[in-house]
């Protein structure tokens, strides 16, 4: 028989955050969408709705051959991202990093929204806009905001390629495309093995390799998420199906949390 998915109150949630020594969230696209941030393989997505191709916007070899591609789709995601802050979620996993529960924030998501709610330990496995390297003289372009890249993109000429400041060749955002090698696994690997507790935030499961990471959990796991997820039940496995913020809300009122956003 397969064993039943057990769920967690928020009151047991909280619980389980003030027993841990240490906590870590791996947060995905979910945590985002209340943001203002759709999915973009979600049917508001920008693959749906302007009709961008992920398999050649987010390849390697295309953009090397073609990068208008993926400048056009980056143009339409950082007009998106505008005006766009963080969540209830991600301020209070920001708190709970200043509070010193939480060790780090492990995220799919290239949005940057973890560090605007102030986290400070974050580790972006498919990269994020924050910094860029030249495709022809390997310089690495740090600190770079959407605003940059929006000023950018609109000095450059069409389609919006962002030339290298010192070169003038193409610059790439250090976004893991299809065919490079996620970011920092390895040190994802090892917080996951450490930790008491794993929160799966606004992730299905589903891309690999973050999908991998909750196997190395040695502690409890509590996975809230909308939608299916790619985890099968276990003793000290959660499974809440709520919205987030809703949910981290009460679990935050149980640990006497002031969550400012
Ligand atoms: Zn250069």
């Amino acid at each position: 028989m397969t064993p039943r998915r057990r769920t967690l109150d928020p009151a047991e949630c909280a619980g389980l955050i003030k027993n841990a020594g240490s906590v870590v969230a791996l947060t995905g696209a979910g945590i985002s969408t209340a943001a203002g941030i759709p999915d973009f393989r979600g049917p508001q997505g920008l693959y749906v709705t302007r009709r961008y191709d992920p398999e050649k916007v987010f390849d390697i070899d295309w953009f090397r051959h073609s990068p208008g591609d993926f400048y056009e789709f980056s143009r339409d995601l950082v007009e998106v991202v505008k005006d766009v802050r963080p969540t209830f979620s991600h301020h209070f996993l920001a708190e709970l990093e200043k509070a010193g529960s939480l060790t780090a924030v492990i995220t799919q998501n290239i949005d940057m929204l973890h560090q605007m709610a102030g986290s400070r330990r974050v580790v972006e496995l498919h990269g994020s806009y924050h910094s860029a390297t030249c495709l022809a003289c390997a310089r690495q372009h740090l600190e770079l905001s959407y605003d940059w890249w929006r000023q950018a993109m609109t000095l450059a000429s069409r389609p919006p390629v962002v030339a290298c400041p010192d070169c003038g060749g193409t610059l790439k955002p250090d976004i893991v495309f299809f065919g490079e090698f996620v970011i920092g696994f390895g040190q994802a690997q090892t917080l996951v093995r450490q930790c008491d507790l794993l929160l799966v935030i606004g992730s299905s499961l589903q891309v690999s390799p973050a999908s991998s990471l909750p196997r190395d959990a040695q502690g409890g796991i509590v996975v809230v998420n909308r939608g299916e997820v790619m985890l099968s039940a276990g003793s000290n496995r959660y499974f809440v199906e709520q919205d987030l913020d809703g949910y981290f809300r009460e679990v935050a009122k149980h640990l006497g949390m002031a969550v400012h956003c």
